[in-house]
């Protein structure tokens, strides 16, 4: 199933060939049409925990549901106030050999750590969805630092884990979407760096894990105003998604709704104002950005 959030928080479920969203919020216990405020999102998170008793009922005489052509709504983000977004660094061979070589070029020393998989936290408020503004922080630009992109495979947590061994971890996935991670690049704490609002872009939409055949199989890319920068495979991840939430559960209890950002693909690189930005992981579906400059 392809889950989106439109308009006012409505859910929806997309049917992707004829672009056509079906609103199934009143299917829903308990949904609040709200401003996507923390307060709110309960609804969301008992979603994702119980999704799979959810399912029959959210897909049943579907057609009976309020319908609306994919391009007449707001597709937003296709999580709501998760407690946290986890991300991995360096967990693809070229993306790790890039950065290696601009430290170099730079005349850099190796970074603390850099080469070495790990995972790191980005703000919850960073996120934006499909359609919307990646905005370039006025401070770093004036300080003259890039902000890259990074395209991602992200998945959302269904069920509430700690210390889940690689066997079981693929049981608390609900699903995949597309991410990006945006980066200030240069020094400095990274957990700030990849942060600044609008900076972790999620969708169209989420689907659920039953869509996806073979999460280490789908193919990465991106492109900026129309030029190819990203082009790579997820069967590229160093460490796959059950070692991932092995080693992240290891540390922190994850909850329904959680996003974890997988790790970006190489051929990672800067967006000016005016760019174009488009995603596209397997058949998650197209993410597109806007990018402008901090005004005000
Ligand atoms: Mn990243």
């Amino acid at each position: 199933m392809k889950l989106a959030l439109f308009d006012s928080y409505r859910l929806g479920v997309v049917e992707q060939h004829s672009r056509t969203i079906f609103d199934v919020s009143e299917r829903v216990p308990g949904l609040v049409l709200d401003d996507g405020d923390p307060i709110g999102a309960g609804w969301w998170v008992r979603l994702c925990r119980d999704f799979d008793e959810m399912a029959p009922r959210l897909t049943d005489d579907l057609g009976s549901c309020p319908q609306r052509a994919l391009d007449d709504v707001r597709v937003l983000p296709p999580v709501l106030n998760p407690s946290k977004v986890v991300a991995c660094a360096a967990n693809y061979e070229g993306h790790v050999a890039e950065m290696a070589a601009a430290r170099r070029s730079a005349g850099r020393p190796p970074g603390a750590g850099s080469g070495r998989f790990d995972v790191f936290l980005k703000a919850p408020s960073s996120i934006v969805g499909h359609d919307d503004e990646v905005v370039l922080p006025r401070e770093p630009l004036q300080e003259g630092h890039a902000v890259h992109h990074e395209a991602e495979l992200a998945l959302v947590i269904g069920k509430r884990c700690r210390r889940v061994d690689q066997e079981r971890a693929m049981d608390y996935v609900l699903g995949y979407t597309v991410s990006l991670d945006m980066t200030v690049r240069g020094e400095g704490d990274r957990s700030r760096r990849k942060s600044y609002d609008t900076f972790t872009p999620l969708g169209p939409w989420l689907s659920t894990s039953d869509e996806v055949r073979d999460p280490h199989d789908l193919p990465v890319r991106l492109s900026v105003s129309g030029a190819i920068r990203q082009d790579d495979t997820t069967a590229n991840l160093r460490v796959r998604i059950p070692g991932i939430i092995e080693y992240v559960s290891r540390v922190m209890t994850l909850y329904p709704g959680d996003v974890i950002l997988t790790g970006s693909a190489p051929g990672v690189g800067a967006v000016v104002p005016g760019d174009d930005v488009i995603a596209s992981i397997g058949d998650l579906g197209e993410l597109r950005l806007k990018v402008r400059e901090e005004t005000t």
